[in-house]
């Protein structure tokens, strides 16, 4: 059976017979001081305590979009492993001045692409979600130009996109921000979806129109947490983020959905 984890904020892990993939890793958690007003780089350290203790090969990296907390560690994992890399054109940029163009593989609106063991992904443009004071936070592209270490604020989010994850019978959404675009998503279904936390207060409707677009049996809220914290127990979850309300507003959405609240680098009882 394919194992699932939350890897903490929007990254999640899938693996099945010692094949990995990955959406949006991320553990380096630089504090705020760092992401204000220094440069931020990988910690190496905790990167490979991750990858010491992963369930296989790491096979691909998607990025859904490339602000720090989704894009930042991408480059070291995929310089560490091997692994391929998909996302937009600012991560593209990424990874070449971080000196490993050839692992790129730049994506668009309804793509497909087919992975090892019959797993399929498939790629749909999305929009970033507002945040900090109702606005969408350093949007537009990564600065070609720019030499590493970059600046939190360098991250621009870059073409934004949502994943669909098909094994067999089993599809897993991803909305690692936000927002969403119904007239990209004509077709698509995911039964267990994870949806961003982070924001969602200010997209009208997020909930009800991210369940309604997919469909889902199973809806696990993601990037809760408190990513300028390092891992710890009890997790420390964004300050207003209402997990709670998003619950509710979930279950007031469809009754018979199972809601399942993840425990970070648990695997997640995905039975349905
Ligand atoms: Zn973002």
């Amino acid at each position: 059976m394919i194992q699932v984890r939350w890897l903490g904020t929007a990254g999640i892990e899938f693996s099945y017979q010692g094949r990995v993939w990955l959406i949006d890793p991320f553990f380096t958690r630089p504090g705020k001081f760092a992401s204000l007003f220094g440069r931020v780089r990988s910690n190496e350290l905790i990167c490979d305590q991750y990858l010491s203790a992963t369930p296989g090969k790491i096979e691909a990296i998607f990025v859904g979009h490339s602000h720090l907390d989704h894009a930042l560690d991408v480059p070291y994992i995929a310089k560490k492993t091997g692994a391929s890399v998909f996302g937009g054109k600012s991560m593209q940029t990424l990874m070449r001045i971080h000196g490993i163009p050839d692992q790129m593989r730049v994506v668009a609106q309804g793509d497909k692409i087919d992975l090892s063991n019959g797993f399929r992904m498939e790629i749909y443009e999305s929009r970033h979600g507002r945040a900090f004071f109702g606005k969408v936070p350093f949007p537009g592209e990564i600065d070609a130009s720019a030499t590493i270490p970059l600046k939190a604020s360098q991250y621009k989010h870059g073409t934004v996109f949502i994943f669909v994850f098909h094994w067999q019978d089993l599809s897993f959404g991803h909305l690692g921000s936000a927002e969403l675009i119904e007239s990209n998503l004509s077709g698509a279904v995911a039964r267990i979806l994870f949806l961003c936390a982070a924001g969602r207060q200010f997209t009208d409707h997020f909930v009800v129109r991210a369940m309604k677009v997919f469909n889902p049996s199973v809806v696990a809220p993601i990037h809760f947490d408190d990513f300028s914290v390092p891992i710890k127990q009890p997790l420390v979850r964004l300050p207003g983020v209402n997990l709670e309300g998003m619950i509710r507003e979930i279950r007031a959405a469809s009754a018979s959905v199972k809601v399942i609240t993840p425990d970070i680098m648990s695997p997640m009882p995905l039975e349905i």
